[in-house]
């Protein structure tokens, strides 16, 4: 392939420039971010970015296609193996493709279905009002209990018994806690309703074998690629029962989109060998540990935490405690060079444009090697920002200590792949 230099486009290489800089001189807290790999960072834009491979393997709409049913079917055979599953669906173009995809395929309008509140942690495509998914299905939501800021499994029993929905959706983008798949699917099988984990935010977790599986327990498990997975951005993937598999494929194909991009299949191909080597447990390892240490950092600094802490990669800093909201505190860090997002919390009293809370996560900075210390110093001056809202001198503090550590720090450590 021609490499892009600035004759191409002098406008669009000048961003691109920008945006490397940005990058690599600051650092991503975002919970929802990761780098991917150079392999697959090379293997998207690659020459199967030009091929039409409508349909799916053996039963293309276009003749061409020997080299596209090949890598499919081998991405196909490396997510069932890296997951431990019976059957897989490659080809949709993002998590909340797949979601909407498989809703409209599955479900007829009046249909019951069960999620998360979104305010309690769950995501936009389980039925938000203002997202297309919210405008059929009779939605009904179950979120946290005051008193610990986690999942009430009574709670969503009684309301799985009293709404008998056709599938409860489990699985959010800022809970930081573990959700306890098989309690789930006892009560979606006392309601006869499917249980459908979305594992956008932890499947790296769990490809890693850091956390539990949600299968067995799941019929259906639908992922981003982009976040703990550190796979390409723009990628879904549906792992699912083999009973579910025709309508599943179906959803995606001819159900909702037309020919699917097969670089990026061929990017997640990569990534899901990737996931399933000694390097990437040792990756998942410490995005863990690492997420505990940021949450040291913050605790000793007297930061409040939706729910007391973490049991994954992400947190959620409760600001509504410390008379401050997330919008000013995700300004602040930005001067310091740190990228975060401000993000409701169960119960917020603010708008979403203010938010009561930050998000933040540790599988960014984890695949540009940061280590514990390094991550429990960061979680203790992002605690003296907030605790000051916004001190000049506390995020000059931070901005120095960004400067220092991200000088001459590639995007992706190269431990990290065999
Ligand atoms: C991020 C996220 C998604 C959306 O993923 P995309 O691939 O960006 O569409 C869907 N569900 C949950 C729970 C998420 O956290």
């Amino acid at each position: 392939m021609e490499k892009v230099t600035a004759s191409s486009d002098k406008e669009v290489y000048n961003l691109v420039q920008m945006e490397e800089r940005r990058q690599l001189s600051q650092i991503s807290l975002v919970a929802s971010e990761n780098y991917s790999s150079p392999a697959i960072r090379s293997f998207e834009g690659s020459i199967f970015a030009d091929k039409n491979a409508e349909g799916y393997p053996g039963k293309r709409c276009v003749s061409g296609c020997e080299f596209a049913d090949k890598l499919e079917n081998l991405a196909i055979d490396r997510a069932k193996s890296a997951f431990g599953c019976e059957h897989a669906n490659v080809q949709a173009m993002s998590a909340t493709i797949a979601n909407f995809a498989i809703m409209n395929e599955l479900f007829q309008p009046l249909d019951g279905l069960m999620a998360m509140r979104l305010q309690d942690g769950g995501h936009l495509s389980h039925g938000a009002p203002f997202h297309a998914s919210g405008q059929n299905f009779r939605w009904c939501y179950y979120g946290v209990s005051k008193a610990d800021e986690q999942l009430d499994y009574d709670e969503v029993r009684s309301i799985a018994l009293e709404n008998r929905p056709a599938a409860i959706i489990c699985g959010g983008s800022s809970y930081p806690r573990l959700i306890d798949y098989e309690k789930m699917h006892q009560i979606a099988r006392e309601v006869d309703a499917l249980l459908w984990v979305d594992l956008a935010h932890t499947a790296g977790l769990v490809a890693g074998r850091v956390i539990p599986s949600p299968l067995p327990h799941a019929d259906i498990v639908t992922t981003s690629t982009h976040k703990t997975l550190r796979g390409p951005r723009g990628g879904g993937l549906i792992l699912c029962k083999n009973s579910l598999a025709k309508q599943i494929d179906r959803a995606i194909f001819p159900g909702l989109q037309g020919a699917p991009k097969m670089d990026l299949i061929a990017a997640r191909a990569s990534l899901l060998a990737e996931v399933q080597t000694v390097q990437f447990r040792e990756y998942a390892k410490d995005v863990l540990k690492n997420a505990k240490a940021l949450e040291r950092g913050l605790i000793y600094e007297g930061v409040t935490l939706v729910s007391g802490g973490t049991s994954s990669h992400l947190l959620l800093i409760n600001l509504l405690s410390c008379g401050t909201n997330g919008s000013q505190i995700e300004k602040a860090l930005l001067q310091a060079q740190v990228v975060t997002n401000k993000n409701p919390i169960p119960f917020d009293t603010l708008p979403p444009s203010k938010a009561g809370g930050l998000r933040i996560g540790s599988a960014a900075m984890t695949t540009r090697g940061f280590n514990e210390e390094q991550f429990f110093e960061v979680g203790g001056m992002i605690g003296k920002v907030v605790m000051s809202e916004g001190n000049h001198d506390r995020v000059e503090e931070l901005r120095s200590f960004v400067e220092q550590n991200t000088q001459g720090l590639p995007l992706f450590n190269r431990k990290w792949v065999a």
